[in-house]
């Protein structure tokens, strides 16, 4: 899975974390309880400094921390390779008109 925490920038490990879904369909994942609340708050991550995003941002990222990106990037692509091209939410604009076919009401006279 390896999905990124929307504030800190760490992986969050599978089986940990929380996710929040957005209405337009978006996840939001969060590592720790936080990183929730410092979103909640407001807080904007590249102000925040022990945050993965302010180091990246200032460029002041360790050559481990930069392998471990590089690495995950590279697993995401083949998870992404291996996966079978499907739009995440099928547009059913083309929705099945029914016909309703109204029995002819036959007029007596
Ligand atoms: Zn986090």
């Amino acid at each position: 899975m390896a999905e990124q925490c929307i504030f800190c920038g760490e992986t969050v490990e599978r089986g940990t974390g929380k996710f929040l879904v957005r209405k337009d369909g978006n996840l939001l994942w969060f590592c720790s309880s936080k990183c929730e609340k410092n979103h909640k708050l407001g807080r904007s991550p590249i102000k925040t400094r022990w945050t993965k995003t302010y180091r990246k941002f200032k460029g002041k990222l360790t050559k481990a921390e930069e392998m471990k990106d590089v690495q995950a990037e590279a697993e995401k692509k083949e998870a992404d390779a291996a996966k079978p091209k499907t739009p995440k939410f099928k547009e059913d604009k083309e929705e099945k008109e029914s016909p309703k076919e109204e029995p002819k009401k036959e007029e007596k006279k």
